[in-house]
This record gives structure tokens, sequence and C-alpha cells, in this order.
């Protein structure tokens, strides 16, 4: 049994065939997804369907690729929706430093966004904190600033490093300041020889996995939509690279994930 810990079923990708996707999730031992909210819309969305489907859970938030989009504190607004028995976490939040909207559009402009996404992913810790959830961080090329935003929150807030792809004294900050990484069908890509050597030395009771489906199918499926069934690609790698058999993969991984999300069952 395995949990696919970060999807977006509720993008429009799937709104035509989400209970066929289900179905073939728990058909490949996936049978648990948390669907992933990425502005205020999106994260009602999740909460519906988790309400539908007893696979799903949601985790509400803010992505910071929107961050200019958000309003000036959206603490009023997703404060409501942390007491729902199926909200998990809060996120997706964290800094996205390699997209940023205005690049090219000089520096002030550059740094205003910059500040905007630091402002708004503090305000996701100070949920965490009131609600006592963990968060989903985004972290592209941001792992020093996330850990920086995280220290005063550290007795309170951990967080699911979310599609972990760092080296491996990244992945020892992450274990050593009481975070989780987790693992995306990058693991499995031609190119990823480096990830593959760092995954090797990490804690196993500290890490988890994901599709981030619609995104990043693993291989041989690269390319395609992807969905939470393809999630057992990746885990079969990483069992492999780990020498350990998948069930006691699938537990260990599971486990970890219902240490970070209690609401997770
Ligand atoms: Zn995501």
């Amino acid at each position: 049994m395995f949990f696919d810990t970060h999807t977006h079923l509720n993008f429009p990708e799937f709104a035509g065939d989400l209970s066929e996707v289900v179905a073939r999730a728990k058909d490949a031992g996936v049978f648990r997804m948390i669907v992933v909210g990425t502005d205020f819309e999106t994260s009602v969305r999740a909460i519906e369907m988790a309400e539908k489907h007893s696979e799903l859970f949601a985790a509400v938030g803010w992505h910071p690729s929107g961050a200019l989009d958000a309003p000036d504190d959206i603490r009023p607004i997703f404060r409501k929706l942390l007491d729902h028995p199926k909200v998990v976490a809060v996120g997706e939040t964290g800094l996205e430093n390699q997209r940023l909207r205005n690049s090219g559009c000089g520096a002030e402009r550059e740094a205003h966004e910059k500040q905007v996404q630091r402002r708004l992913f503090v305000q996701h810790l100070h949920l965490a904190e009131e609600s006592g959830l963990n968060v989903v961080v985004h972290h592209r090329q941001a792992l020093d600033d996330v850990l920086e935003l995280m220290e005063p929150f550290r007795n309170s807030v951990r967080a699911q490093f979310h599609c972990f792809v760092g080296s491996e004294a990244e992945l020892r900050r992450v274990f050593e300041t009481g975070n989780v990484a987790s693992f995306t069908g990058i693991l499995t890509y031609k190119n990823a020889g480096d990830l593959r050597d760092v995954f090797r030395t990490a804690q196993l009771e500290q890490v988890m996995f994901e599709t981030d489906c619609p995104y990043l199918a693993p291989v041989p499926l690269r390319g395609k939509r992807c969905e939470p069934a393809h999630l057992i690609e990746t885990v079969r790698l990483a069992a492999e690279l780990k020498q350990i058999a998948m069930e006691d993969f699938g537990r260990i991984t599971c486990a970890t994930a219902q240490r970070l999300f209690p609401k997770l069952h």
C-alpha cells in the first residue's frame, strides 16, 4: 500500500475521468491521495472532491507562483477551511525563485515579487501553527530562504519538501530540521543519476512519494498525463535503490505521511 502525497487532481486535466483515475490508483496499490490547492478556488475544489471520495484528502493554500494574485492577507479566507476533517495540511506554499513572473522586468519588480512570496509563505506558517497542521512546501531554488522563514516556527510546524531534487547536503538539512523530503517521478528520469545517488543516502523514515500529477510522469510514461497509479513506477525504483521489499517500503513511507499529516487515515 502506498500514498500519493501530492496530486493536483483538482486541475482541469482530470475533470472528465476522476472516478476512473481513482479506481486505477487503487488497483495499482495507491489507496490515499492528497489533492493540493494552489489558490482559494482550487483549495475549495480539493475539499469538495475529498468529501465525495473516501480515498482523497485535501491540502489548502496559495502557490508562490501566483503570489501576486493573492489577497494581501490570505488568512481570513483560509482559516475557515482548516477545521474540515479532510484537510490534512496547509499548502501548497513556499518560494519559487526559478520562474519569477517579473524576472527580466527589472530588479525592483523582481524584488517586490519575492517580498510578496515571502509574506504569503509566512501567512501559511501562521495558519499551520494556529491549526496544528503541517505545511506542503514548494522550494524551487529557494531552500535556504524557506528554511530561514521556517526557523521561528521550528517548534510548531514541520514541512513536506515537495518535489525534492536537491543535493545530499540539502537533503541532510531538510532532515536535520525535522522535515520530510518528498520524491516525484523525476527520480526515474534517465538524466537523474545524481538525484538517485542523493536518494540512496536518505533516511527511510523521512521520505515520502508523490506524483505531482498531472505533471512529471515517471519513466516509462514520461510525457503522458501523469496520474496517481503511476506512483508505482517511482516507488518500485526507489525500493530497488534502497534494496528493501516493496511491502516494507510502503509501510514505512505511509507511516511517515501519517506522522506528518495526522488527519490522513
Ligand atoms: Zn504541486
